[in-house]
């Protein structure tokens, strides 16, 4: 089913879903499971597989030079929504992104998902490597998500990139993109950053998916500017609780988003096994006040932390 039918289809009850990651090349699918098997009591009607390309690293070689080398550290994401399908009975939404794709690429690998029956896809851009300062696309690939969601909303209609097939088959993706309650950092302001994101609703994409926050009143901002705006499909927010010290300094640099006042001098005044409490004790709030005010869904970002995501599910469902 697609992950807005289970908006539609709601009765205005605020839904659970999970984000996780493949695992690291070399660990199987038990990690995924052993995540997902305790957090199923909630009824996730979909959880979100992250997709991660290929990037460099300097590795030192046989005669002590560096030379870049490509790795992938956790491929799999489509297998790994075919294995939670068939598993627990729930959809999967693979994240597809641009990075690393040529458009042919890409054809094939929604080809693939509608064979898997498959029907939900988060398009995004991805990020620049870790080696380049900014976003390079594939030869040949999208430089945008607005792409990505244009070649996806062609298939549904049955348009191909060789114009040559006619009558193709129509896929059916059910279109999720992301969103930036504090905008995205290469963005120069939220406004552009909104008219962008309504570009890739006009597109075709069904529904938002947000960056994660730790302060509700962005969220009900970047909705407010969003309706403003004329966008008016579900905007999920994305939550992650905080559960270590260090990520005062590391979430705002890696993600470009704020901490609240309140919340920082919590973290630092706490000690020890409090300082997860905290973290985790912020999230439940948020999510206490998301779901009052009836929102679609809560979407954790998980990070493979089965007993924090399961406390605030505990706390909230
Ligand atoms: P876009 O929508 O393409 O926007 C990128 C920037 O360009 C923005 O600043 C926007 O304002 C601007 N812009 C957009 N369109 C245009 C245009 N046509 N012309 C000019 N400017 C434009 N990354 C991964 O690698 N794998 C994942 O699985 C993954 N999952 C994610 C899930 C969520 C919910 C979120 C919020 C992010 C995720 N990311 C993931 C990170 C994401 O790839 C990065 O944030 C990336 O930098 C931007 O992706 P986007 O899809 O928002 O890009």
């Amino acid at each position: 089913m697609k992950v807005t039918d289970y908006f539609k289809n709601s009765q205005g009850q605020t839904f659970v879903s999970y984000e996780i990651l493949p695992p690291v090349k070399g660990k199987g699918m038990e990690e995924i499971f052993n995540t997902l098997d305790p957090l199923m009591e909630f009824k996730p009607p979909f959880v979100d597989v992250t997709y991660h390309r290929e990037d460099y690293i300097y590795s030192e070689n046989e005669s002590g030079y560096f030379e870049k080398v490509a790795i992938r550290k956790r491929p799999g994401t489509v297998g790994i929504c075919a294995s939670i399908m068939h598993r627990y009975g729930v959809d999967a939404v693979p994240h597809l992104i641009c990075g690393g794709f040529s458009v042919d690429e890409t054809e094939n690998a929604l080809i693939d998902l509608n064979f898997l029956n498959i029907n939900n896809v988060l398009a995004l851009r991805g990020d620049a490597r870790h080696l380049e300062d900014k976003f390079i696309p594939e030869p040949g690939g999208h430089k945008y998500a607005l792409d990505l969601v244009k070649q996806i909303d062609a298939m549904n209609k049955g348009k191909y990139l060789d114009s040559n097939i006619a009558d193709g088959a129509k896929s059916d993706f059910c279109i999720g993109v992301a969103g930036y309650p504090e905008k995205h950092f290469e963005a120069p302001n939220l406004e552009t950053d909104i008219k962008w994101l309504k570009k890739k609703i006009d597109a075709g994409a069904d529904y938002i998916v947000t960056q994660m926050f730790f302060d509700n009143e962005k969220y009900f901002a970047f909705v407010d500017a969003c309706r403003k705006a004329g966008i008016d499909v579900p905007i999920v927010p994305g939550l992650k609780p905080i559960t270590k010290r260090y990520q005062l300094g590391t979430i705002p640099r890696k993600f470009f988003i704020n901490f609240p006042e309140p919340l920082v001098k919590a973290m630092m005044k706490a000690k020890g096994s409090r300082i997860k409490e905290v973290g985790t004790e912020w999230c439940i709030q948020q999510s206490k006040e998301l779901k009052e005010r009836g929102v679609p869904c809560l979407h954790y970002y998980t990070m493979g932390d089965v007993e924090t995501t399961r406390k605030i599910c505990e706390a909230v469902y």
